[in-house]
C-alpha cells in the first residue's frame, strides 16, 4: 500500500479531502494534486468559486478533438411488439442504415468530478453552457476549500468519451452504432460555486442541476462544507 503525504507540492500546505478523493485543492496557492505513480502529481485547476462560495464543488473540464470513425444511423426506428428493445443487429437492418461518421472536431466537456447517476447526461447539458460560467479567481482574491473529487484524470477521459456518445445520441437521428476516439486530450480540474435547492444542486449560472439523492456521497460532501463554516449550509 502507498502511503502519500497530502502536501501542497507547491507551498507545503496539508491538503483535505474526503476518503475517496482523488482531487486535492490547494486553497492557500490555488494548485491541484493528484495521486499518481509518484506521490502526488500536478493537475492544471481553474478556481471559478470564490472563498465565500457556500458549495464549491469540483468538476472536469477536458478538451479533446474527437474523431468519429463511424457513425451509423437507421433509416426509420423499428420497433415491433417482438422486436421491442432489441439491439441493432446489422444482418437484419443491413437495407436500413446509413454511415454518417468520418469527420473530426475540437471539443470541449464538462461534467462533475464525482460519481452522479446519469453523469453523461449531466456532462452534455453542462457542456453547452461553459460560455456562462463565472470568472476564473486568483490565489489573491481568497479561494474557497474543495472535497468531494473522486474521479481520477484517467477516469475523467473515460468519462469525457462518454459525454461525447451522448451528444451523438441526442442528434435528431437514429443512432446504431458509434466508433469515437480521442487525441490531443488536455483536462483541467474545474471549481464551480453550486447551490442546493430543495432536492436538487444547481451549477453556478448555467441553469443546470443534478438530484442530490444521484450523488453517492452526497451527505459526507455537505457535512464537510458545514465543519469549515459552522452550520451555515441549508440542508
Ligand atoms: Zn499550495
Amino acid at each position: 500500500m502507498r502511503i502519500t503525504r497530502l502536501v501542497c507540492g507547491h507551498c507545503g500546505s496539508v491538503l483535505s479531502g474526503l476518503g475517496q478523493d482523488q482531487l486535492f485543492f490547494c486553497s492557500n496557492c490555488g494548485k491541484g494534486w493528484s495521486p499518481g505513480e509518484k506521490g502526488l502529481e500536478p493537475v492544471q485547476v481553474q478556481c471559478r468559486a470564490s472563498a465565500d462560495s457556500r458549495l464549491p464543488l469540483p468538476f472536469w473540464l477536458v478538451r479533446a478533438t474527437v474523431h468519429i470513425l463511424k457513425r451509423t444511423v437507421r433509416n426509420e426506428f423499428i420497433s415491433t411488439m417482438l422486436r421491442f428493445g432489441s439491439r441493432y443487429e446489422e444482418d437484419v437492418l443491413s437495407s436500413k442504415k446509413r454511415e454518417t461518421g468520418g469527420q473530426s472536431d475540437r471539443r470541449t466537456f464538462l461534467f462533475p468530478a464525482f460519481p452522479v447517476d446519469g453523469l453523461p447526461g449531466t456532462g452534455v447539458a453542462l457542456s453547452e453552457h461553459i460560455r456562462d460560467l463565472p470568472e476564473i479567481i486568483g490565489a489573491e482574491d481568497g479561494l474557497p476549500d474543495i472535497c468531494g473529487g473522486s474521479i481520477s484524470p484517467a477516469d475523467a477521459v473515460v468519462l469525457a468519451r462518454c459525454v461525447a456518445v451522448g451528444q451523438e445520441t441526442e442528434k435528431a437521428d437514429w443512432l446504431a452504432e458509434i466508433e469515437i476516439i480521442f487525441s490531443s486530450v488536455k483536462s483541467a480540474l474545474i471549481i464551480l460555486p453550486c447551490t442546493q435547492e430543495v432536492e436538487k444542486v444547481a451549477v453556478a449560472e448555467t441553469g443546470v442541476s443534478f438530484f442530490r439523492r444521484s450523488v453517492s456521497g452526497w451527505y459526507e460532501i455537505v457535512d464537510y462544507h458545514s465543519c469549515k463554516r459552522t452550520g451555515s449550509i441549508k440542508a
